[in-house]
């Protein structure tokens, strides 16, 4: 039987390390290019764009300004970054129950789409599943969308239709799901999302 729900699973923060690759690309920009992480900050607004409030970083348009094109950085840096590990434990077994049941899963990205996908590109257990880069807030995003969807991120997602359910992920919190007030639903582990999709089996 076709699954009645369609997960949407954020990237930064929710499946992926990000703080991890954000130091790593620190060392690797300065080895390979020369380019030291104090400069690479200080220039870093230029080419930052704000949404709402968030913003999201056009890290190989930079790299070019500095004269790096982006098929060869994009090139270097797996190699650089091969056989790391940027998944969450908790992630992990997700996407191994995800993958066993075959689930209907995409994940959705705020930011740019090559960054994004460069990062995307790192994690092996992710290539089965489709990513969507967008530049608007989720919010937005989700607006006028009538298929039923949980929609898990790190981030509380402002005004989603009632077709999508908005599931906080928190690894600091120490109840292991709770639904707040607003009807919002705040996991402190990723395993969590198993029985939410369970009950629309
Ligand atoms: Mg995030």
């Amino acid at each position: 039987m076709q699954p009645k729900v369609t997960l949407y699973l954020d990237l930064d923060r929710t499946l992926f390390i990000t703080d991890r690759v954000n130091e790593l690309l620190d060392e690797a920009c300065e080895r390979l290019y020369g380019i030291l992480p104090t400069k690479r900050r200080q220039d870093q607004p230029a080419y930052s764009t704000r949404v709402g409030d968030q913003h999201f970083y056009r890290f190989f348009d930079q790299l070019e300004q500095y004269g790096v094109a982006r098929d060869r950085a994009v090139r270097e840096l797996r190699q650089a970054f091969a056989g790391l590990d940027f998944l969450y434990p908790d992630a992990r077994k997700l996407l191994a129950y995800l993958s066993l049941h075959q689930w209907p899963t995409v994940v959705l990205s705020l930011g740019d789409q090559d960054f994004q996908t460069f990062k995307y590109s790192l994690v092996p257990e992710l290539q089965r599943l489709p990513i969507i880069c967008t530049e608007a807030l989720k919010g937005e995003y989700f607006r006028g969308h009538t298929e039923t969807a949980l929609i898990v991120d790190d981030r509380k997602i402002a005004g989603l239709p009632e077709t999508c359910q908005g599931v906080l992920i928190d690894r600091t919190e120490h109840k292991l799901m709770h639904r707040q007030t607003d009807g919002y639903l705040v996991i402190s582990d990723l395993t969590r999302v198993e029985e939410l999709l369970r009950a629309y089996e």
